[in-house]
């Protein structure tokens, strides 16, 4: 046991708590609504270029996946640092709650609007920031149930599809930390030459 672990410091304290891990994942589905939700009020209100609501929210769902794979790659199997070591105890015991402090995600997309707003206007940004919040509501979820539910024990995972297969590449990356750092999707993996197949390694 490390001295952080001995002496937890409040942030640390917080971010092992229920409240933390299960006010985040409320919390990030109510902000993919809350920015979908200003999008088409904005849009219904008369907002211009309403053709590229659908494209930005593409572009932000885009736009997470890539952030999802660089900071999974080199922030939390990074340098040293409290994200670092979080998920390094992630690795050790999957079935923890951990989860980043539930200020940060809504902060760091209320300032990712602000910015866009100045350049795209309001309703595209919202649209934007609505598909990049929905990207992490939906790692969130899926991260969850992968090591939560009942049926994503390691040995009972079978089947085929997208939900199987996402689940599989998580299950590789616990076993195999150089690989697999897309849980919503493995298209950066295979752009980025990271990606394994669950087939190619021992369960
Ligand atoms: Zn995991
Ligand atoms: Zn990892």
């Amino acid at each position: 046991m490390n001295k952080r672990e001995a002496q937890p410091t409040l942030l640390s304290r917080f971010v092992y708590s229920p409240l933390n891990y299960w006010g985040s994942l409320v919390g990030d589905c109510l902000m993919a609504v809350i920015y979908l939700a200003t999008g088409l009020v904005l849009l219904a209100t008369g907002a211009s270029r309403g053709a590229l609501a659908i494209p930005a929210l593409l572009a932000g769902w885009l736009f997470w996946s890539l952030l999802e794979y660089v900071l999974h790659r080199y922030i939390l199997h990074g340098p040293k640092t409290l994200a670092q070591e979080g998920h390094a105890h992630h690795h050790r015991e999957e079935r923890t709650l951990l989860a980043s402090p539930l200020f940060v995600i809504p902060l760091f997309e209320l300032l990712v609007w602000w910015l866009l707003s100045l350049v795209l206007g309001r309703m595209l940004a919202a649209f934007f920031v609505a598909g990049a919040a929905s990207g992490y509501a939906s790692f969130s979820l899926l991260h969850h149930i992968f090591h939560h539910h009942s049926g994503a024990e390691k040995s009972t995972t079978t089947g085929r599809g997208v939900w199987a297969s996402l689940r599989k590449n998580h299950e590789v990356h616990h076993q195999l930390a150089r690989y697999n750092f897309g849980t919503t999707t493995s298209l950066w993996d295979r752009v980025f030459g990271t990606y394994r197949r669950s087939s190619t390694i021992k369960s």
